[in-house]
């Protein structure tokens, strides 16, 4: 539900059991386009999932999803990292925010995408995945998984995932590579039969996410979680 009429845009943000009342403590601008806000408040109907992403309203008639980072759940707060790519309503509000800032945000909602027992885990995204990645790089740590991530990112975001404290990372740039099958295809995670039963998380912009996709159906028999969060020329998904 990216956009409603205003009267429901209205009733939805004033049902606080699903879009609880948030204080901004903390701001961090991690450079031009990436920005981490911190929000305090009452968590006690939060079910921070692998996955799941909290909606925020973004106009009078437009919400957006976005996903916590890290939280704290005896301090009360979480973060989310922002991708402010200036192309979009969500972009230019989340531009705004400050510290001090109050505003309602919705309850962790979505689907599952991380299941422990698994051993080898590849987690591919872009600079709106950076979120889902810090926040399942702990979990990934204390179950021993063999994980490594996978991010394409415009060249001046290319340290971000080093800023962030991410680890066993490759860097790819987003000029045409994602969107190529033969270019996939030659990934060195397909020259091993090790990551033939890995479990892939892919989130990020949707033609990437949806040509990935297409080779590791192919090419191997590890379980696909996809969303695609994000489509050149779409509002909201
Ligand atoms: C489950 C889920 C979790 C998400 N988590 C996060 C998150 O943690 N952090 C985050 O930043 N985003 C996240 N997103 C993506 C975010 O919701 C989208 O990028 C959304 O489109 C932003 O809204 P907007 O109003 O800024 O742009 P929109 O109004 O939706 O789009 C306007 C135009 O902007 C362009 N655009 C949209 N997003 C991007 C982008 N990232 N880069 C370049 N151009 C873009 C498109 O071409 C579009 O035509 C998530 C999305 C989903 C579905």
């Amino acid at each position: 539900m990216s956009k409603l009429p205003k009267w429901a845009a209205d009733l939805t943000e004033k049902a606080s059991f699903i879009m609880p009342d948030m204080k901004i403590s903390e701001v961090v601008h991690i450079n031009q386009n990436l920005k981490k806000i911190r929000f305090q408040g009452d968590l006690s109907r939060m079910n921070f999932q692998i996955g799941y992403a909290n909606i925020i309203r973004v106009s009078d008639t437009e919400f957006r999803n976005y996903t916590t980072s890290y939280h704290n759940i005896e301090e009360g707060y979480f973060d989310i990292i922002f991708h402010i790519h200036r192309n979009g309503v969500g972009s230019n509000y989340i531009d705004t925010l400050k510290s001090g800032n109050e505003l309602k945000v919705g309850i962790p909602r979505g689907k599952k995408m991380y299941e422990q027992n698994v051993k080898h885990h590849l987690i591919f995204g872009d600079e709106t995945s950076l979120g889902i990645a810090c926040s399942v790089l702990p979990l990934l740590k204390q179950n021993k998984n063999e994980y490594q991530f996978y991010f394409e990112l415009d060249d001046e975001n290319r340290n971000v995932p080093e800023l962030l404290g991410l680890e066993n990372y490759t860097i790819f740039s987003k000029k045409d590579t994602f969107r190529n099958e033969l270019w996939i295809n030659s990934l060195p995670i397909f020259k091993t039969n090790e990551w033939n039963f890995a479990n892939y998380i892919l989130t990020g912009n949707v033609k990437s996410v949806q040509t990935f996709r297409k080779v590791l159906k192919d090419k191997t028999q590890g379980k696909i979680y996809s969303q695609g969060f994000w489509l050149e020329g779409k509002k909201g998904l």
